[in-house]
């Protein structure tokens, strides 16, 4: 419909849009008044799927569903959704900041014409022009930006944002377009799957446990996966860590690897670089260990823990263990 909202769906690649979702939608639901609808590219989407996205307040799902377009490509992508945008004239479209989405987006916007506002953390609309809030300069400053003209195109960094209520029972309407064919440049050449760590994933995990340098080894880091598991979190990692081999880059947080906003971020061992802050500044909580007191994390920590983190995080796993235990 010309003029809603559209959110572009990232699903689990196993037909369930992922929980980011809830809070895209539920932000775009926010501002457009209701007229939400998602764009969801995919070779396998699901009733559960559909009806999901209903529930967190979809009125409408456009259903590309075609082998083209997973694995994902971005030029297959854009093409598609560039097509239907043409045609139906949405007034905004947002994604979460994935990987796979800040490259598309982008490639959007530059098919459309139009410009991006990426890695938002905020909106707000004053006489009907959309204003985002976006951290630049490594998280230092906050800048506010407005578009020229339609679509708006704005990423939305994951647990910033309010997720949608459900509404139980709620179904979209489903459209499948008929789009040109698709025409690919590039072809797959080999495809490897990341090994599971039955952890949640780094940039929608609520709690995050990071390690730096501080850990001293790459066998230490089975301290923090303990502990993890007891809060349920992901595990990161500095650069320093990732840089000695300790964990792969997609563990990175910070200006050259992820971006993440957790309830709650425990650094432990590292130093707080501004390249690191870059990438967890906007945590709500932060919790800092490190033997220095002057450690510039602790100048952005809300809490502190000067010690040493071997002694600490298994004391650390222990308390929680137990207000878990307690809690029920
Ligand atoms: C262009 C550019 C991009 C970058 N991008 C990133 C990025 O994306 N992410 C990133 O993280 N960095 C990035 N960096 C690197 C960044 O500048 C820092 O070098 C890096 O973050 C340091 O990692 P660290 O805190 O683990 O190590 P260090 O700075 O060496 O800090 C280790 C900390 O561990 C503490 N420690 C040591 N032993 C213990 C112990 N037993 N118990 C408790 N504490 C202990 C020390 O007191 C120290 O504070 C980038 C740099 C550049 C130039």
């Amino acid at each position: 419909m010309a003029n809603a909202f559209w959110c572009i769906v990232e699903d689990d690649r196993q037909g369930m849009p992922k929980k980011v979702m809830a809070e895209v939608i539920g932000e775009a639901a926010r501002l457009a008044g209701g007229q939400v609808e998602a764009v969801w590219l995919t070779d396998t989407a699901s009733d559960a799927g559909l009806k999901q996205l209903g529930e967190w307040g979809a009125t409408r799902v456009w259903l590309l569903e075609n082998a083209a377009y997973a694995p994902y490509r971005s030029e297959v992508w854009a093409g598609a959704v560039a097509e239907l945008a043409a045609k139906e004239s949405p007034k905004a479209i947002f994604g979460p900041v994935t990987s796979r989405q800040r490259e598309f987006v982008a490639r959007l916007a530059a098919r459309l014409g139009v410009g991006l506002a990426a890695d938002c953390v905020g909106f707000s609309l004053a006489d009907g022009q959309l204003a985002a809030t976006r951290p630049v300069y490594a998280g230092k400053l906050l800048s506010k930006v407005r578009w020229r003209r339609n679509p708006w195109l704005a990423t939305l960094r994951p647990n910033v944002f309010k997720a949608a209520e459900e509404q139980a029972g709620r179904s979209p309407a489903v459209e499948r377009p008929a789009l040109a064919a698709i025409a690919a440049t590039t072809t797959f050449v080999e495809r490897r799957e990341e090994a599971q760590t039955g952890l949640p994933e780094l940039t929608e995990a609520e709690v995050v446990v990071s390690g730096g340098r501080g850990l001293k080894g790459p066998e230490n880091f089975a301290l923090l996966e303990d502990l993890a598991k007891v809060l349920g979190a992901a595990v990161g990692a500095s650069r320093a860590a990732v840089d000695a081999g300790w964990r792969p880059h997609r563990f990175q947080v910070g200006q050259t690897g992820r971006t993440i906003s957790p309830k709650l971020y425990i650094g432990c061992g590292i130093s707080g670089a501004i390249q690191h802050l870059a990438g967890m500044r906007t945590s709500k909580v932060i919790c800092a260990v490190n033997k220095d007191p002057e450690a510039p994390i602790f100048r952005i920590a809300d809490f502190g823990l000067v010690g040493d983190l071997f002694e600490v995080v298994p004391l650390l796993k222990e308390e929680f263990k137990k207000l878990k235990e307690k809690s029920g």
